[in-house]
């Protein structure tokens, strides 16, 4: 399938004829019902943002598509989708979003992507043995001509390295760092989604080890929970920039992100209410709300009932989770088209969309030791969870009950 522009093949083709509506309701969100009748179009901003997290990709997209391919009829808005360092996971969770897949969430907000590197057709430095010098077969020149023109969204998939000593060369493309290539292209940008944990904070890129300094690889707007070591900062450049976190990102943090900016339902020269302290969307990273607050095993920890090991059905606390110190709403909108999530699936959550990941989630697989396992707090990051502060939203009541089960069991030994 190919998008307007016929620059980019797309190799799956998710045959979407229904638009379902498969996220659950929770008190944290307003009724469904209202959500579906309110007009698109004389929302205020804070409907808006309630709706957008109450209900997945799909139905927003599918709901206001008229209004939405109405608004934006004459006033395309183009992407430049870059990537750094990084796995290309990002964009293989954006690509697999089933309901809309994204040619139809592309179509649905009328937009062009001019640019990103997995869906560009095959270009290069000679195709058919002839020099390929137009930016019709050369990526090189397609990039420049599209940062030439301005005005288009940067989406950043991936850390930008700034090592070593400030040049940038731990990442060659062609002839130019990234480095270079990424402050050309946020210069001439909109505005700035930085998509992951990589482009956010650094991410697994940044992880601690014997290199870590030298590479010295960068967030768009951080490194790990620090705003002054963010690239932008080191390239002397303000632009708005919001955060994706996660690893990956969920596609539809990332399409209703794009779609409240690109139609202007967030303002992103005043992010001020819509993002938290480390810029991520409020709606799906919410202050007052930890991944633990919708967690499918949830019940099993109100009652204290705790896995030691893995494949069990109760709650993975000792083995490790950290869904108490992570802000996300996986539990509530789950992953693959609203069918399973990591603790569901068994797996402990490993806090991939705090800005501290992987350190501060590491050992994933172990609890935090010498920690409070509660306390009134307004943890933002398991490195403050590891200073003493503890997880939010946890009732005293499962905190007693947890205390009580731990003194059974010394009792037991
Ligand atoms: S500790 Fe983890 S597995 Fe247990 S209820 Fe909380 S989020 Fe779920
Ligand atoms: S449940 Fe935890 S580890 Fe899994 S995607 Fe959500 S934040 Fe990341």
């Amino acid at each position: 399938m190919k998008n307007k522009s016929e620059r980019f093949i797309y190799i799956k083709n998710h045959d979407v004829t229904t638009i379902i509506i498969n996220h659950e309701y929770s008190r944290s969100y307003e009724p469904m019902e209202k959500a579906v009748k309110t007009d698109f179009f004389s929302m205020d901003r804070r409907t808006f943002l309630k709706v957008v997290g109450a209900i997945g990709a799909s139905a927003f997209l599918g709901l206001h598509q008229t209004e939405i391919t109405k608004a934006l009829e004459l006033s395309k808005t183009k992407i430049i989708w870059l990537h750094g360092a990084e796995c290309t996971g990002c964009s293989e969770s954006f690509i697999d979003a089933a309901n809309p897949d994204v040619v139809q969430a592309i179509n649905k907000l009328s937009v062009e992507i001019v640019y990103h590197e997995t869906l560009l057709a095959q270009q290069g430095i000679f195709v058919n043995g002839s020099p390929a010098n137009t930016s019709e077969l050369n990526s090189e020149m397609l990039l420049d001509e599209a940062i030439e023109e301005g005005g288009y969204v940067l989406v950043v998939e991936g850390s930008i390295p700034n090592g070593p000593e400030g040049s940038g060369k731990y990442l060659m493309i062609g002839e130019r760092t990234f480095k270079e290539i990424f402050g050309k292209a946020a210069q001439n940008a909109a505005f700035i989604v930085a998509v992951g944990a990589c482009a956010a904070y650094g991410g697994i890129t940044c992880g601690d080890s014997d290199i870590v300094d030298l590479t010295d690889f960068r967030g768009v707007a951080f490194q790990k929970e620090d705003p002054s070591k963010g690239m932008l900062k080191e390239l002397n450049i303000d632009k708005p920039v919001i955060n994706i976190a996660g690893c990956p990102a969920h596609p539809d943090w990332v399409m209703l992100t794009l779609a409240a900016a690109i139609l202007g339902k967030i303002d992103v020269n005043s992010l001020d209410g819509v993002v938290d302290e480390y810029n991520r969307p409020l709606v799906f990273f919410p202050a007052g709300n930890t991944m633990h607050d919708n967690c499918p095993r949830r019940g099993y920890y109100d009652t204290g009932r705790l896995d030691t090991d893995f494949a069990g059905p109760q709650c993975l606390l000792k083995v490790g989770c950290k869904g108490p110190y992570t802000r996300s709403d996986c539990g509530l909108r789950k992953w693959n088209g609203g069918v399973s999530m990591c603790t569901q699936a068994g797996s402990p959550c490993i806090s991939c969309c705090e800005p501290g990941f992987p350190d501060s989630a590491s050992p994933f697989y172990q609890m935090p030791e010498g920690q409070p396992l509660m306390a009134s707090a307004s943890a933002g990051t398991i490195a403050k969870v590891g200073a003493g502060v503890a997880a939010l939203g946890v009732t005293a009541h499962a905190a007693r009950r947890i205390v009580f089960n731990k003194d059974e069991e010394k009792k037991q030994e």
